[in-house]
C-alpha cells in the first residue's frame, strides 16, 4: 500500500555513473538556504518512519541540475558529495541519469518538470511542512491535484498548467502529504518564496 507520504521512495528508475562530486561553490547557495530550512523543519526526516524530506536543486546548463542526494534529510549540513548532478530525465520512462557518489533525490524527475516548463527557472526548492501545506490548500495558491504521483510525467504537465508561463512562485502539492515547491530565477527568490510564507503563518498563530 502506498500513502501519500511516500517520500524517500524511490519510484524511479535511475543510473548512477559514478564520477567525482559537484564543487562546493556549485553548491554553496543551495547549502545556505539548506541549512536554513533544516533549522525550521523544511527539510528533515520524519521521527517514526525514518524518512528524510526536502531537496533543493540549482540548474547547470540547459536542463542538467545538481540536487541533493536521496535520504540526507536528517543531515543538518550537507557536504559536496551529498549533491549529485541529474545529466539526463526522460518523464516518459521515469529514468533518471545521474554522475556523482550518490543517487539523486527521489523527486528529481519532479525538479526535471518545472526547470522543462520554463528555462528562466534556475532554482527549485522542495520542502515539507504540514501547517503550511494545509494553510495553502485553503489560499489561492498554484497547485497540483490529490489525484497525481510526485514524479511522473503527469505531475510535471500538471505543474507546467499552473506554473502558466511564471518564472517564481510557490505550488503545494495537494497529493503529496506536506509537499510545498518554490521556483525561481535565483536561489533568493526561491528561498523568499517559503521563508515570507513561514513567517506570515508565524503571525497568524
Ligand atoms: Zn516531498
Amino acid at each position: 500500500m502506498t500513502t501519500a507520504r511516500d517520500e524517500g521512495v524511490i519510484k524511479f528508475r535511475f543510473t548512477l555513473k559514478r564520477a567525482p562530486a559537484p564543487e562546493m561553490t556549485q553548491v554553496i547557495a543551495l547549502e545556505k538556504w539548506r541549512a536554513l530550512f533544516f533549522k525550521l523543519g523544511l527539510i528533515g526526516e520524519y521521527p517514526i518512519d525514518k524518512i528524510g524530506y526536502g531537496n533543493l536543486s540549482s540548474r547547470l546548463l540547459k536542463k542538467s541540475f545538481i540536487i541533493t542526494g536521496t535520504q540526507t534529510g536528517h543531515l543538518a549540513h550537507l557536504q559536496a558529495h551529498h549533491y549529485t548532478k541529474v545529466i539526463e530525465c526522460d518523464l516518459k520512462k521515469g529514468m533518471v541519469t545521474a554522475e556523482g557518489l550518490i543517487p539523486p533525490s527521489s523527486e528529481s524527475l519532479t525538479h526535471y518538470g518545472i526547470y522543462d516548463a520554463n528555462p528562466a527557472i534556475q532554482y527549485v526548492f522542495h520542502v515539507h511542512h504540514n501547517k503550511l501545506w494545509h494553510y495553502l490548500q485553503n489560499s489561492d495558491c498554484d497547485a497540483i491535484p490529490e489525484n497525481i504521483p510526485y514524479g511522473t510525467l503527469e505531475m510535471a504537465d500538471a505543474a507546467q498548467k499552473v506554473m502558466a508561463g511564471k518564472v517564481t512562485g510557490l505550488i503545494v502539492m495537494k497529493g503529496h502529504e506536506d509537499g510545498i515547491i518554490s521556483y525561481a530565477p535565483t536561489a533568493e527568490d526561491a528561498g523568499k518564496n517559503l521563508l515570507d510564507l513561514y513567517r506570515s503563518l508565524g503571525t497568524k498563530q
